[in-house]
């Protein structure tokens, strides 16, 4: 019971019942013996009456201090992200069932995840994620993809996904995106697809007094809500500007989902930025062009100034990756120290055009002479490092290992490595235990390296 009472999240309700729970444990009993060994006079009835109030308000102080202390916690976001990663039982693919499927925008739907054990999920940490297993007709493997978790809830009985569908790239033969059109089209309320627990680092600290601006467009919108979300529950003190970019209000996913948290969120600013609003989108947006680092020195500073003394703030970035290129330099050139900036890639960077243009260097001269061997494959094939990654090498060989954010984020390609070392293009996100490289973002950097693929 006293347990029960510690999970009431509402401090006063908390209060109440943990005082009448500790009135009528110790009252009950307290006049039980008067009665038994003590005449029934006033004074006999005085003292029961004074157990009564002394235990109730024990019982109410004792409420407000215990409650649960909340996901507000003095830890560290890498120590609160382990802690979450190894309290979980479930390790590896659990079936869900799709409970409800939820069009948001003109491209983007929601689907809301229970699991199929009926077991408990355990809660995530605003900003993380969830990798899905979809078998798809047609595709010689199950195709593995990571999507951000877009609600929060203090004791989650689901999880929300909301996907993007991902057209084919404008004037080529490639076909549109395999996992997102599949959801789309094929994925019902009633499907069921399996998940891994969440996971990832791009997270807000519930714990930080600290100014927060969450900047996204397009879709990267769903782990901003969920931050958005959880900020309102846990820290409403604590001041977050929402901002976020699209082109009209038909691609504005959630738009009054989030206007709905700031109705309860005083300290939740929200502005919206249209780059090409339509005549229905009048008074639904705050500015008009695309999100960038001069519209946060204009808008968000000043206000920032005012309600917090200082315009010293975490930033955090989620949208398309030349969005998040242009707010990092402008941020990195206003003179926001990178410790401040976090960023979610959802996809890798295309090349800008002028590194296209250039002849392509071999980063290691004497790369003819690295012998990739793919163990499991039965294949050792020299290293070509205009094809990319090891991962790229490897489709381009017809190895097709598991992958999924391609970015070094989900960890989902990472591998044995038995001989050899490999360099990284970046520092990978996604944990990497000894003796395991990601070959998505990595490349050969000894002569030989033999991977358990
Ligand atoms: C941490 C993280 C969180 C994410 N969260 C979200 C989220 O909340 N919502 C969301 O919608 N997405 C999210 N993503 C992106 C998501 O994981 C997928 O990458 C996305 O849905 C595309 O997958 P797909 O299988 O549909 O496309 P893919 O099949 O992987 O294709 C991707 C793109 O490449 C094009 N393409 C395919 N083949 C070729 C070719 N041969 N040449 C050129 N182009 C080609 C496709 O047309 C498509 O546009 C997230 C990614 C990461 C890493």
């Amino acid at each position: 019971m006293l347990e029960e009472i510690r999970e009431i999240s509402n401090p006063l309700f908390r209060a109440i019942t943990s005082g009448i729970f500790l009135s009528t444990l110790v009252t009950i009993p307290i006049t039980a013996s008067l009665y038994l060994f003590n005449p029934r006079n006033e004074a006999t009835h005085k003292l029961i009456v004074f157990v009564s109030l002394a235990s109730a308000a024990i019982g109410t102080i004792g409420g407000v201090a215990t409650g649960k202390s909340r996901s507000i916690s003095s830890k560290s976001t890498a120590s609160l992200v382990e802690e979450v990663e190894s309290s979980t039982e479930w390790k590896d693919w659990r079936k869900f069932v799709i409970a409800r499927k939820v069009k948001e925008s003109e491209s983007i739907t929601s689907f809301y995840l229970k699991p199929v054990d009926g077991g408990n999920i355990p809660n995530h940490i605003p900003g993380q994620f969830l990798t899905i297993q979809l078998d798809i007709p047609d595709q010689p493997k199950p195709i593995i993809r990571t999507y951000s978790l877009s609600d929060y809830l203090e004791s989650p009985d689901y999880y929300r996904l909301s996907i993007k569908r991902e057209p084919a790239p404008p004037d080529t033969i490639a076909p549109p995106g395999v996992a997102s059109n599949f959801m789309h089209d094929s994925i019902h309320e009633g499907s069921i697809i399996a998940a891994k627990p969440p996971a990832g680092k791009f997270v807000l600290d519930l714990s930080s007094p600290q100014p927060a601006v969450l900047i996204s467009n397009g879709v990267g919108i769903t782990p901003m809500i969920s931050m958005a979300k959880a900020a309102t529950l846990l820290n409403p003190q604590r001041h977050i500007w929402f901002l976020h970019g699209a082109r009209d209000g038909s691609l504005h996913a959630f738009r009054d989902e989030v206007n709905a948290i700031a109705e309860h969120n005083p300290n939740l600013h929200i502005a919206y930025s249209y780059s090409r609003p339509t005549a229905d989108d009048e008074g639904q947006y705050q500015h008009k062009g695309y999100v960038d680092a001069n519209l946060i020195k204009s808008t968000v500073a000043p206000e920032m100034e005012k309600l917090c003394g200082s315009s010293v703030a975490d930033y955090f970035l989620c949208g398309s990756p030349s969005f998040m290129d242009s707010l990092r330099d402008g941020l990195r050139e206003w003179g926001v120290p990178d410790k401040n900036v976090l960023f979610e890639s959802f996809a890798k960077a295309k090349p800008k055009k002028s590194e296209q243009s250039q002849e392509i260097i071999p980063r290691n001269e004497n790369s003819d002479a690295i012998e990739v061997v793919f163990s499991k494959s039965g294949k050792a094939i020299h290293w070509n490092p205009d094809q990319g990654s090891i991962l790229e090498f490897a489709e381009a060989n017809e190895i097709y290992p598991d992958h999924s954010c391609r970015v070094g984020v989900c960890g989902t390609c990472a591998c044995k490595i038995s001989e050899g070392e490999v360099e990284y293009e970046e520092k990978p996100t996604a944990s990497v235990e000894n003796g395991s490289v990601l070959i998505c973002i990595s490349e050969p950097k000894t002569a030989k390296i033999i991977l358990d693929i």
